[in-house]
């Protein structure tokens, strides 16, 4: 999930490798390592934090000039997935014998299986990282021909990745290889590159092949060989990048949030599959949280709590929800803030989940320590591998949505939502709430996620277009009820943060008990409709805000017709389970946000007064 970069040519590889690497720091990371191929065979240096912690390695471990130099070698800057950010779990890997080195972007979703077969051939591991599987895998099946040993190894592996592989018998070649996560080859004269973003290559060409899913690139340094994944020769189509530096950081995007709100697809599948049980093992589908050490102890408890701020809290609202309705437990949602200050009644029996994107969120943090002063046990939600938060939980389950720079969260946001969604489902089938047949309606239903969220993406000019009628308004409220409800808080939320409209979110049946005293024809209101057994009294409240003059706009089911004739414009969502629904209402409310800001002429990515890490009071 973040900085490859690959170097073979006539220069000295280390000084472009370090160069490409900082290209990519804006992407965030947690370590950085390179490997590089020269007189003394292949030698790796890597280090936990700043790439200018590399460089100090380097230079204090590199006794001799001709220590670790060399015309080719890979070089990577890690966000952590799987093992704390440290120097052994940095990249680059080696298989046991050390002679094969790999920069790997992603999670190999089978690595606890291939670990343990290598294991069982006699093969040692070091590290706690999934990568360090693929490492040991291409080093079993290496017998003289790196090619072949890539080949059968990928073969073998689940899950996504990008790989830069460099082996110290063929050091004439880097060979790359990816599958859902990018990259690209940079043509120079007399060199070649990989990089998984742009940035990393402009300085050196403009000349790029964008690798599909599951082809393989062998660079040398005058030429690249690109092959199928049975290793036919194929030929590929070369692009020449227009972009200026700017815009090649954002991956072609005007905005990170934009960037980021565009990867969700993506980071929903990575946050999701890991999880699940394979589709094609036959007998039924599960959810599989053992990695997170989740079993059948946890479901026992009297009720859960669960405690964070801002965004994060708002996913916890629709926490609650989701757990009442797939686990039947009693929830309580609380602002961290204010748990911490009250006097709250705390049982050894409940259940805490604490989320919070950094996991470093200083109110979050305070109110984890007094849940489990109380004898609570606590789950972690976080993005961050080795934050606080994750070393302080009992058992924590990580967004695998990559490292978010946008101030405003978006994909952290419905990840936070999709782990929820999975532990209230396993809460709902170990209590016995939730049958198989259900279950296997249920993870079907979230399997489908990730592809309705492209759809939903692939409209998106709507959006821009009624934003662009709309920027302007006064107020703006959110409403709806249940889950539509909690959605539109979090809607709410990102309009005013990066837009600096007034907009408040409120239930749909406290229209009457005040927010309709402030309707009027400068209101815009949005209401999100997708519980069905409450069209009813949603289509009420339109009428209502309507004949005060509002203008109204409604997210609904693309199969829903039903609220055609009395809203002003209908953002079309595809039909998805009732209580599942905030994940994709919630992105027509991002773009929203996004194209008001954008049409404000502010910066989306930077809104005033605004921290991406909350970490004081
Ligand atoms: N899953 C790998 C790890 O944790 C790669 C992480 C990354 O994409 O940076 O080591």
């Amino acid at each position: 999930m973040c900085g490859i970069v690959g170097y073979i040519g006539n220069q000295e590889a280390v000084p472009i490798l370090l160069k490409g690497l900082k290209k990519l720091e804006y992407r965030g990371y947690d370590s950085a390592g390179i490997a590089v191929q020269g007189k003394m065979g292949l030698v790796v240096r890597k280090a936990k934090g700043l790439i200018k912690n590399l460089e100090e390695k380097i230079s204090a471990e590199s006794k001799n000039a001709d220590e670790f130099c060399g015309f080719a070698g890979i070089g990577h800057t890690r966000w952590a997935t799987h093992g704390e950010p440290s120097d052994v779990n940095s990249h680059p890997q080696t298989d046991a014998s050390g002679k094969i080195a790999v920069v790997h972007n992603g999670i190999i979703e089978n690595h606890g299986k291939l670990k343990e077969w290598l294991l069982s051939k006699g093969v040692t591991f070091q590290s706690e990282t999934d990568t360090e599987a693929v490492a040991n895998l291409i080093g079993f099946y290496y017998r003289g021909d790196l090619l072949q040993a890539v080949m059968e190894a990928v073969g073998r592996l689940e899950g996504s990745w990008g790989l830069g592989i460099i082996c110290a018998d063929e050091p004439d070649r880097i060979i790359a290889v990816r599958k859902e996560s990018p990259l690209v080859v940079g043509i120079g004269k007399g060199e070649n590159l990989i990089a998984s973003d742009v940035p990393a290559l402009l300085e050196y060409t403009r000349e790029v092949y964008y690798l599909e899913d599951r082809e393989i690139a062998v660079l040398f340094k005058d030429h690249v060989d690109f092959y199928s994944d049975e290793g036919q020769v194929i030929q590929k189509e070369k692009t020449h990048i227009e972009w200026d530096a700017a815009s090649a950081e954002k991956g072609g995007y005007e905005h990170f949030m934009l960037k980021e709100i565009h990867e969700q697809p993506k980071a929903l599948t990575d946050t999701l599959r890991p999880r699940l049980t394979a589709a094609d093992t036959g007998g039924a589908r599960k959810i599989n949280l053992d990695e997170i050490g989740f079993d059948a102890s946890w479901a026992q408890a009297s009720r859960v709590v669960i405690t964070a701020c801002g965004t994060a809290w708002h996913a916890g609202v629709i926490g609650k929800y989701a757990f009442e309705h797939f686990a039947r437990i009693p929830v309580d949602v609380d602002v961290a803030s204010e748990f911490r200050y009250r006097d709250p009644i705390l049982n050894p029996k409940d259940i805490f989940i604490i989320i919070s994107q950094s996991g470093e969120t200083a109110d979050t943090l305070a109110a984890m320590r007094m849940a489990k002063k109380g004898g609570a046990r606590i789950i972690a939600i976080t993005n961050v591998v080795g934050s606080t938060l994750a070393r302080e939980a009992d058992l924590v389950m990580y967004t695998w949505a990559g490292p978010e720079i946008a101030v405003a969260s978006t994909k952290a946001f419905t990840t936070q939502l999709m782990c929820l969604n999975l532990i209230a489902l396993q809460f709902g089938v170990l209590r016995g709430v939730i049958k198989s047949a259900q279950l296997n309606e249920y993870i079907n239903a979230l399997e489908a996620i990730p592809a309705q969220a492209e759809k939903i993406l692939k409209g998106k000019e709507n959006i821009q277009r009624f934003a662009s009628q709309q920027f302007n308004k006064g107020k703006v409220f959110f409403m709806g009820r249940l889950f539509d409800y909690a959605a539109s808080l979090e809607s709410a939320l990102k309009l005013k943060e990066i837009s600096y409209t007034h907009s408040e979110a409120f239930a749909a049946g406290e229209l009457k008990h005040g927010p309709i005293a402030l309707v009027d024809t400068s209101t815009l209101v949005v209401a999100l409709c997708t519980q069905s057994k409450l069209f009813d009294k949603m289509e009420s409240s339109i009428t209502q805000v309507k004949a005060r003059g509002a203008a109204v706009a409604v997210i609904t089911y693309e199969d829903s017709d039903r609220f055609n004739n009395i809203a002003d414009e209908v953002f079309r969502i595809p039909r998805t389970d009732d209580s599942l629904s905030p994940i994709l209402s919630v992105i027509p409310a991002q773009l929203f946000a996004y194209y008001c800001a954008v049409q404000r002429g502010l910066d989306p990515d930077k809104p005033r007064n605004l921290a991406k890490s909350v970490t004081v009071e």
